[in-house]
Parts: C-alpha cells; structure tokens; sequence
C-alpha cells in the first residue's frame, strides 16, 4: 500500500475498472476499494461445476462502437456467442426479438408482406389513439410499434414482472430496446460485435485492474474523509443517492434474485435464456449459463448444468441495487443530485448507478474511456 495515491476508485466494475486501467497506463497509481468481496461489480462470474455463472444476472457483450469493441479485444479474447432468447408464453415459444420467426409462430404468417399487413391491422386501434403524437409511455410505444397479440403475449406481463409498475407508468425508450425486424433474424441485438469473453469476464476485469491496489469488503460510505485523504482525486461509482446521504429522498431501482440450481443434465433448456412472459409465472427468465461459452456437441462434454430462475423485485436498503427506475419523479429526484455532484471537487461520478442511467457494458467503457481523469 502506498502512502498517497493519484486516485481512489470506489467500486470495482466496470466503469472503475476501466478508470483504473487508463489511469495505471497514464501511469498513476490507484486504490480501488469495494464493499463486496470480489470484483467485478455486477460482471463478475463464479466458477460452478466448471461453468461460469453470471452471479449478477446474464451479462452479453455487444457494441456497434470499433473503440470500445478493440479496446476489450486487446485485453480478452471474444467467443462468437448471439444472444437469441426465447420467450415461453403458457407452454408456445416464440423467437425474440420481435422478427419474421416471432410473427409466423404468432400468426402463421410467411412472407413479411403478409407479417406488415397483420402488425398494421394490430397497431391500427394504437395509432389512431396517438393521432399523430409521440408515445407517451411503454404501452403506447409498444402497442403503436407492435400491435396488441404481441404486447399482450410477449411484453406485457414480463415488463409489469421487471418493473413492477403498470406498462403506462413506466418510459417508452425501454423498449425501443428491442427491435422490430422484417427478416428471419433471432439475433436480439442491432449491434456490430456481440460475444463474451473466453474464459469468462473475470479475466477483463483482472486484466483492467492490473497495476492497481484492489482492497474488499471496504464501505467508502461510512468512512469517506478518511479514504478521501488517501488520494488526490475520487472516482466514484456507487449509488448517487447513498453518496450524499439521501439528502433529497431514495432514488428508486429494481433489484434481481436469483434461484439458482445445479442439473444432471447436460442441457436442461436448450438456450441461454428463457424469458417467461406471462404474468403468473413469478419469475423473468431462466438463465442457463454454460450456453453462453459452450456451442453445439461441446455442451454435452460437461454432464451437469447451472440454471438460474431470475425474480425482479423493488430496491430496499441493503439489497444490491440494479436497475434504475428511469420514470419522471426518479429522473426529477436524481437531477437534484446531480446538481450537487457538480459541485463535488476533485470526484468524478460514473457509471449505471453513479449517474442513474440504465446503461449498457459498452457504455459503460465508452464513458470511462472518454471521461477526463
Ligand atoms: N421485454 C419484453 N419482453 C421480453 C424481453 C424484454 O417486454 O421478453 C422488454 C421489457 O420491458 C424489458 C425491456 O424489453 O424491460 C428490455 O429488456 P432487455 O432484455 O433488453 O433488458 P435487460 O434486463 O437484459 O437489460
């Protein structure tokens, strides 16, 4: 341990792990200190039955951005892992996103010509409604993009279950996330490059935090003047709300629990993920994690499998938080906060919770890689 570092970095995901990275090659020396006992934030991965399992939920690598793409390359080697899940809905599968295979299982339609033709008679009772306007919140935007079938079946129950607010509440740009494709592509995101990691995310984050002091089951919360002193500059990535003491009230978020199992099999569900959209099944989806580093008859050389069921529930104090409520009174809420940031000398706030944003991973290191150290 030094006596006076050039930073302090508080957390250990991406975002700081990124920061400190850059910060080493500038050569400055970093502490980075996290509550948990690992790093990694929210990408760390753990080692069962020889599978890694996203502890923290499913976490794809996508970008369209060749900065951020090269950069995670010149560290980590990527697999050629697609992200194509499959939502269930009462026992019928249907291809995600929303695609030529989803509207032919959905309508037994088969040219796109014939697929328009019924998604135009779907969001005909939507678009009249709107008369012209923009979608005012999810539900508009996802009956005017898609129609009612495929609301009602395929986002409807699962958006209510993630977010745990009626689809009326909650912003339109969450499912602009999802696109609406008129060929036969199950490929769930629009990105350039898509994979993950080979040997898992724990190898990036190891290699980004190389040169760095790495300190766990550190609060910088309960102690900050004195971990302040120990560097000249603070980069902080926790929760915003928690930094300055709720001042203003709780920012709401989302948090996920997970039931994860082991199985005698060596594939229990034939994909990654499983998303079960309907509003009785109490969890989001199901996880099936050697899929994302196992292809074709390698998933059989490894006899068990570790499924996780993911639950969403509301954020309370001492739970880990997620997601970020984006809605009106959160984004009024964290605006006030972020006043107060700005008036922070010598700190830099970053990343998903730090800025309250529902970020992506490669957003994530876009920022870290642009931001001014
Ligand atoms: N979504 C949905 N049905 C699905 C999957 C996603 O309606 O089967 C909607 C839902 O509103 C969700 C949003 O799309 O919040 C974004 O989902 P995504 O899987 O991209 O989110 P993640 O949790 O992986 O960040």
């Amino acid at each position: 341990m030094k006596e006076k570092y050039d930073y302090l970095i508080v957390g250990a995901g991406l975002f700081g792990a990124v920061c400190a990275y850059r910060a080493t090659q500038m050569g400055k020396k970093c502490l980075v200190i996290d509550k948990r006992s690992h790093v990694g934030g929210n990408v760390y991965c753990e080692d069962v039955e020889g599978i890694h399992v996203h502890t923290y939920g499913a976490h794809i690598f996508h970008t369209s951005n060749k900065q951020v793409w090269d950069f995670v390359n010149s560290l980590v080697e990527f697999n050629r892992y697609t992200n194509s899940p499959v939502a269930n809905y009462q026992g019928h599968l249907y291809n995600l996103p929303f695609n030529m295979n989803t509207f032919a299982q959905m309508w037994g339609v088969v040219t796109p010509q014939e697929a328009q033709q019924k998604i135009d008679e779907q969001r005909a009772e939507a678009m009249e409604a709107l008369q012209g306007r923009e979608p005012a919140n999810l539900e508009e935007q996802a009956l005017s993009l898609v129609g009612k079938d495929i609301y009602e079946k395929l986002i409807k129950g699962y958006t209510e279950k993630q977010w745990g607010r009626p689809c009326t509440e909650l912003p339109a740009f969450i499912i602009k996330r999802l696109p609406v494709r008129m060929v036969f592509d199950n490929n769930y995101f629009n990105d350039l490059y898509q994979g993950i990691p080979i040997g898992g995310y724990n190898v990036l984050i190891d290699k980004l935090l190389e040169g760095s002091d790495v300190l766990l089951n550190q609060d910088y919360l309960e102690d900050k003047q004195a971990w302040n002193d120990k560097a000249d500059k603070v980069i902080f990535t926790g929760s915003i709300d928690a930094y300055f003491e709720y001042q203003f009230g709780h920012l709401s978020y989302r948090t996920v629990r997970f039931e994860t199992e082991i199985h005698d099999t060596p594939n229990y569900q034939g994909n990654a993920v499983i998303n079960y959209t309907e509003a009785t099944v109490p969890y989001t989806r199901v996880i099936e994690h050697k899929h994302f580093e196992t292809f074709g008859a390698d998933v059989y050389a490894n006899p068990k499998t570790v499924v996780s069921k993911e639950y969403s529930c509301e954020w309370k104090e001492g739970m880990e938080p997620y997601y970020p409520v984006n809605d009106a009174q959160n984004t009024a809420l964290y605006q006030q906060y972020a006043q107060l940031a700005a008036l922070e000398k010598n700190v830099i706030f970053g990343g998903r919770l730090a800025e309250y944003k529902y970020y992506d991973m490669d957003d994530i290191i876009e920022r870290a890689l642009y931001v001014q150290l």
